[in-house]
């Protein structure tokens, strides 16, 4: 559900419980301590956060009331897009150390394929590491780039002052 700087998500997890993120966009670098949300104390914890999402629909409420967890404030932060270093020969990083992008559905394809990509250059280059690393950064360098570029373009969508409008245009055809 997205409204004015506002979100709420909800994902059926593997195990089968529903986790519910609530995000405030464009807050203060303070805000968890501004908001008047007691993180040690769920109960009261989800009635603030319902407080702070006036005139929202009360089956969409209803979500966060069902919550038996805790609350646990967490910010979006990211490494600049197109981000590259010289290649060392013994080390390198992979997933989020090397592209931490906005969770808008990238990261973890990324971080899988960056895996993939640095076996498959091990694996054909065993005895040369310092050939297989460069190899693996030079094309994850790109790919994570456009995956960066494309999260923060979806980030910019969810996050625009008219997200829902935007976002059913971006999922229109033509
Ligand atoms: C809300 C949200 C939704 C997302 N949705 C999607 C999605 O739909 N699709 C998608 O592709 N991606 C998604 N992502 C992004 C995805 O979760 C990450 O990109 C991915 O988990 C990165 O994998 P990683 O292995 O690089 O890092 P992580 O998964 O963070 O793994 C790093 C591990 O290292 C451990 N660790 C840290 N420090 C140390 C230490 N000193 N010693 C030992 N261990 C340590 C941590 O505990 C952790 O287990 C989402 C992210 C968020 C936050």
């Amino acid at each position: 559900m997205l409204g004015d700087g506002l979100a709420l998500a909800a994902q059926r997890n593997g195990d089968g419980r529903v986790r519910i993120g609530v995000s405030f966009h464009g807050t203060a670098e303070d805000w968890f301590e501004t908001s008047g949300i007691p993180f040690d104390d769920p109960a009261a914890a989800r009635a603030r956060l319902i407080e702070l999402l006036p005139g929202w629909d009360a089956r969409i409420l209803a979500l966060i009331e069902a919550c038996d967890d805790t609350v646990v404030p967490r910010s979006v932060s990211t490494l600049p897009i197109g981000l590259t270093w010289e290649p060392a020969p013994d080390v390198t990083l992979l997933g989020d150390a090397a592209h931490l992008m906005p969770p808008t559905g990238e990261g973890a394809n990324m971080a899988l394929l960056d895996g993939a990509r640095l076996g498959l250059e091990l694996a054909a280059h065993p005895d040369d590491f310092p050939t297989a690393v460069k190899a693996y950064e030079r094309e994850m360098f790109e790919r994570a780039g456009a995956a960066a570029r494309m999260s923060a373009r979806v980030q910019e969508l969810l996050t625009a002052p008219d997200a829902a409008r935007k976002m059913l245009a971006f999922f229109q055809p033509g």
